[in-house]
């Protein structure tokens, strides 16, 4: 607990004073992020460290993983669907990016069975169920599930696969139907730390360019 305070202490007297405005007129104003960002809950990819954002830019919300499940009317308490709803009918997002990374850990547990039939019916079991379609999908596609290759397929397989989910979203419908919003797949590697765009056509993820690197 030592360390969270000491970096409050470090935000108080270095961050918060160099956006001090900033953070009054989003207090005065409220929020309008242009974007959503769907990250996984794994400490080493933080979405606003990776897109070097500052207060109000983006609308962070991370999950295990990074999934977006199956439109659901069950009554459950679907923490992200929610989520996805107040940024595209509240706040009007005109994007959300689906970020996934290298050595996920809820991705390697899929790999290894978790997810599949004859699991423990834990809340891990059942949330990561959701990328079971991407599994199969990777291991048709002729991947040895185990081998790094096969993480790294799956990875992109499930942010693939959250895209297809988000679209069952009635109100990602239909905001993508009329324009107002735009999906984006990304892959970040945590080695390297290059960002890959996902390829809508083709499903294949290619690093974006930095000048002057
Ligand atoms: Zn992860």
């Amino acid at each position: 607990m030592d360390s969270l305070l000491e970096g409050y202490q470090r935000f108080r007297r270095a961050v918060y004073p160099s956006h001090r405005e900033t953070y009054r007129s989003l207090a005065a104003e409220g929020q309008s992020p242009r974007a959503m960002v769907i990250g996984c809950c794994d400490s080493r990819v933080d979405p606003g460290a990776i897109f070097d954002a500052g207060p109000g830019e983006l609308f962070v919300l991370r999950n295990v993983a990074n999934l977006v499940p199956p439109f659901a009317t069950d009554g459950g308490h679907h923490g992200t669907s929610a989520a996805i709803e107040f940024a595209v009918g509240t706040l009007g997002v005109a994007h959300i990016l689906v970020m996934g990374h290298t050595s996920c850990g809820g991705i390697r547990a899929l790999m290894s069975g978790l997810g599949r039939a004859g699991g423990d019916g834990s809340h891990i079991e059942t949330w990561m169920s959701i990328a079971v379609p991407a599994l199969e999908k990777t291991l048709q596609a002729g991947h040895q599930a185990g081998t790094d290759a096969c993480a790294a397929a799956l990875e992109q397989a499930a942010i693939g696969h959250s895209l297809e989910n988000l679209k069952g979203f009635p109100s990602v419908r239909a905001a993508v139907a009329e324009g107002r919003l735009r999906l984006h797949g990304a892959w970040f590697d945590i080695e390297s730390g290059a960002l890959h765009l996902r390829d809508d056509a083709s499903g294949s993820f290619q690093p974006v360019a930095v000048p002057d690197e």
